[in-house]
């Protein structure tokens, strides 16, 4: 029979704690045993008993031994709990009734000073059906005491959990570095903290440090993440959920290898709030304001116009990496991306050429579908008047390409083409100078693309 303790079982406090143990042990979760456990709880226990570390547990394990002020001999009571749990585990079976791991049974229902956000006596929190804790078997129970281990202090808390082993491997090795960090200076300074106090942003930083430090062929792993803010403090438990989907955790690990991802790093930057760039001297002044390019992104909104610079004229990032975006992250049409670069194309050969730079200003203010069209018709007639032979665009790329669902994407097409346009004429545009008339008001220009 199997003597496996350990396996990923989807819930997040418990994963934590697994890999926080292998990390922490150096083995692979199905190697655990045990020995390994009873092996790790001293230190452990010692390292929360630090003040930093045990300012953070309390926010995740309230009235435990470690935290609860009239426990005398803190470590004595706290080992014993962890000792006993190590003594119900068994190995994982085919069922039982855990709601974490499902394959094994309860010894005894947790309450919250062993299981964060469950309710215990008088403060039920978030567990449903209103009973008093949750049902845990002793290995999953013993596991979510070492989740803090590769928790991330952001005001409140940050689990990070993903489906991928990789990144949980990544992630908690991580974590762990910075505890021996801490063990080797003999500063103890809690969970792994960075001084970032805004989640989402705290959550990309994570996502780039794993992706720029690791080469692992993400495109195979297709991981996506979740990530828990929490605080299970006694007066004010509370928790908000971020997701990343796999198409921007893909999107995000190829950026780096992008020949133009400074550019990218230019264009998250666009998205910070109330900054004055002229100020600022260090990343830390800004990095906890928040930034609408990772809010977007994380609700599902286009982040386009971060890649255009209205004001200066600018395509920033390029098509390449552009397009990059629409496709991956925005399931944009292949056809349909290069139906609007041809038209940019086209267009920005036409300015050029008939020396027609009002038509541009035309093209950035339009400011409803009906003008638009009106517009390009204008444009066709004014080309074919010239003797251009070629078509703006042909009947079929109007219909599905263009303007597929009409009123609803003509924005993202004016966007797309003007990207375009700045990109293929910018040097030729600063050289006409950007007169008055051409100036755009960027807080304008930002209003309208809500
Ligand atoms: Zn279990």
């Amino acid at each position: 029979m199997s003597e496996i303790i350990f396996d990923f079982t989807g819930n997040p406090f418990v994963d934590a704690g697994i890999w926080s143990i292998s990390a922490w042990t150096k083995k692979n979760l199905n190697e655990l045993n045990k020995k390994d456990l009873k092996g790790i709880i001293d230190d452990i226990v010692k390292l929360y008993l630090t003040k930093k570390w045990s300012k953070n547990i309390y926010s995740i394990f309230p009235n435990n031994p470690i935290t609860n002020p009239s426990v005398k001999n803190k470590d004595e009571r706290y080992l014993g709990i962890l000792n006993e749990l190590i003594d119900g585990i068994v190995p994982l079976g085919k069922s039982g009734d855990c709601i974490s791991c499902g394959r094994r049974d309860i010894a005894q229902r947790s309450g919250k000073d062993k299981i964060p956000l469950t309710g215990s006596g008088k403060l039920i929190n978030y567990f449903s059906y209103g009973v008093d804790g949750a049902d845990y078997c002793p290995a999953c129970a013993f596991a979510v005491q070492f989740s803090p281990l590769i928790m991330y202090a952001c005001g409140k808390l940050l689990l990070i959990h993903s489906n991928s082993e990789k990144v949980m491997k990544i992630w908690s090795r991580k974590a762990i570095k910075n505890i021996d960090k801490q063990l080797s200076t003999g500063e103890f300074t809690g969970c792994f903290n960075e001084k970032y106090t805004n989640p989402k942003n705290a959550l990309f930083h994570i996502i780039q440090d794993i992706v720029l430090e690791y080469d692992v062929r993400w495109i195979k792993e297709a991981p996506s993440i979740n990530c828990y803010h929490f605080t299970n403090y006694n007066q004010g438990p509370d928790l908000d959920i971020y997701h990343v989907p796999t198409p921007i955790f893909k999107f995000l690990a190829y950026v780096p290898q992008h020949e133009k991802f400074e550019d990218w790093l230019r264009i998250v930057r666009r998205g910070y709030r109330f900054v004055d760039w002229e100020k600022v001297k260090e990343e830390n002044e800004y990095k906890n304001n928040p930034n609408t390019v990772y809010e977007n992104l994380l609700i599902g909104k286009s982040i386009i116009r971060f890649f255009i610079d209205r004001k200066n004229k600018e395509a920033i990032g390029g098509w390449d990496l552009l397009s990059h975006y629409l496709e991956e992250v925005r399931n944009m049409d292949e056809k349909r991306i290069d139906a609007i670069k041809k038209v940019g194309d086209e267009l920005a050969d036409y300015i050029k050429a008939a020396d027609d730079i009002k038509t541009l200003k035309k093209l950035e203010t339009a400011n409803n579908y009906r003008n638009y069209r009106n517009l390009l018709r204008i444009i066709i007639k004014k080309r074919i008047e010239k003797g251009t032979e070629n078509p703006l665009f042909s009947f079929d790329d109007y219909v599905n390409n263009l303007f597929p669902e009409g009123n609803l994407t003509w924005r993202e097409t004016q966007d797309l083409i003007l990207f375009r346009i700045y990109e293929v004429l910018h040097d030729w545009i600063i050289q006409q100078g950007i007169s008055e008339e051409l100036m755009v008001e960027e807080e304008e220009a930002e209003a309208e693309n809500v």
